[in-house]
């Protein structure tokens, strides 16, 4: 599958655009064949040659997705229905996270290696619309659908880096180590042999996924869970994966999980973790929600990134991150769309504050002493913690970062006569159109007046995809 356009130097004049040092005017942005910003210019003389490069008003750099499971997108929508009042009424909790789960296991059970690449263009497509330009994949199908290996360990993996290449979108590839379905390396269930792996399986993937790093694809790993490996088996696969590669974990993630992680060892799961292992800024924690005091310190001072998914943790009933005090320790997040409920940093980042809100029953949450605007710290934190968890040159409008930037729609109601600072408020609190305009990813165009340039092509793929799995 070719690539939804190609990577070109060029040029963008911005009136606005927010710099790591903050909203600055009359900025030329300037990329390489690359993809790579070369020079980031502001307070640029209006010439004969900024008159020539493509103008816009306001200009952002692109958000980064921390947390994928991409195949998990056909499944959005379809969970909402109660299950039985019978369960409740025996004192189960008929619907949670765990009866969730099931279903996602039935649907991952039967899904072909070309179904999930469908699945994948489709959702990195309408994330690259709402203003994400990088994934972190969390890839766990590995194996065929009896549980036996493909001939090519990467075999699924390819797959997701294709998608990836369609749509354009910057990936970060975590092939998972999932051996175990408890504490205790208690055995997998039938359910489970497609994830089926040891810290062997997925350094061969790793391996075999060499070929396919470079500018806009990176290869990391991720231990599933401190239930699916063993601590022996994170040490192992953190020993022996190469300096400076990304290491993603979900972790205390629910409070059952942290009940039979103090069952098992003693200690609560980030406290196992920590006590174990070094964990450093290679490092980023998925979920970290059920934290004790002590805990949100030892993530905070380890530069370790909370890879934070409001809206699919809402959507499970996980409960909420200790933000505030977590952000007082000068702690770092990024966020992430986990399940795909969602496809917009917008509504990660107003329910990661609006959760903080309900909780505490004040407003604005997320600020500093430094920072008092929300949105703005929002958008800058999660954009150097998903640029750090990411393993790769993003996060900033600097040159030697990737060229992955948005331009909003100025001419939207929400956005007339925005002053600069106003611009990320008016982006996360208002509304539910989405102000995202054009897309350079990686220094592609790769989606111009809101519309994705293989847009029609990758749908079509994906209700093919659709339609074969219903009938399956
Ligand atoms: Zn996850």
């Amino acid at each position: 599958m070719s690539a939804a356009a190609d990577a070109r130097a060029g040029a963008l004049f911005a009136h606005h655009a927010l710099l790591p040092q903050g909203w600055r005017r009359d900025v030329l942005l300037e990329w390489n064949v690359h993809g790579d910003l070369t020079s980031v210019a502001p307070d640029t003389a209006r010439t004969a040659q900024t008159a020539q490069a493509a103008q816009a008003e306001y200009v952002l750099p692109g958000m980064v997705n921390l947390h994928s499971h991409a195949f998990q997108r056909a499944l959005a929508g379809l969970t909402e229905r109660a299950g039985s009042a019978s369960g409740k009424a025996a004192g189960k909790s008929a619907d949670s996270f765990w009866t969730w789960r099931e279903l996602m296991y039935r649907f991952a059970g039967r899904i072909t290696p070309a179904q999930i690449e469908a699945i994948a263009a489709q959702l990195y497509a309408e994330c690259l619309r709402h203003g994400y330009t990088a994934m972190c994949e969390f890839h766990y199908i590995q194996r065929d659908v009896d549980g036996a290996p493909y001939a090519r360990p990467a075999h699924t993996a390819e797959r997701i880096a294709a998608a990836a290449r369609q749509t354009g979108i910057g990936l970060t590839l975590l092939p998972v180590l999932y051996a175990h379905s408890g504490f205790n390396e208690q055995p997998l269930i039938e359910a489970q042999r497609r994830f089926r792996s040891d810290p062997e399986f997925v350094l061969r993937v790793v391996e075999a996924l060499e070929g396919l790093r470079g500018p806009q694809l990176e290869v990391g790993a991720a231990p599933h869970s401190l239930r699916a490996a063993s601590m022996a088996q994170v040490r192992e696969l953190a020993q022996a994966l190469p300096a400076g590669r990304p290491l993603h974990i979900h972790i205390a993630e629910q409070q059952l999980e942290v009940d039979q992680c103090l069952q098992a060892t003693g200690r609560r799961p980030v406290d196992y973790l920590f006590d174990e292992m070094p964990v450093d800024a290679r490092w980023c924690l998925v979920h970290a929600t059920h934290l004790s005091a002590s805990e949100v310190a030892r993530i905070a001072a380890s530069g370790a990134v909370a890879g934070l998914c409001p809206t699919t943790e809402a959507n499970l009933g996980d409960g909420l991150f200790p933000l505030e005090a977590f952000l007082q320790a000068g702690g770092r997040f990024g966020i992430g769309s986990d399940s795909h409920v969602s496809h917009s940093p917008v509504e990660e980042l107003r329910w990661l504050e609006y959760g903080q809100r309900l909780l505490h029953r004040r407003r604005n949450i997320a600020v500093t002493d430094r920072q008092r605007d929300v949105a703005t710290l929002l958008w800058q934190r999660a954009l150097q913690g998903g640029a750090q968890a990411s393993g790769r040159r993003l996060g900033a409008l600097q040159p030697g970062s990737r060229a992955d930037l948005l331009v909003l729609d100025a001419g939207h109601p929400n956005l007339d006569g925005a002053a600069p600072g106003e611009v990320p408020g008016r982006l996360l609190f208002c509304g539910n159109d989405n102000l995202v305009r054009d897309v350079l990813a990686g220094g592609a165009w790769v989606v111009r007046d809101g519309r994705h340039v293989a847009q029609e092509e990758i749908a079509r793929d994906y209700k093919m995809a659709l339609r074969a799995l219903r009938a399956a």
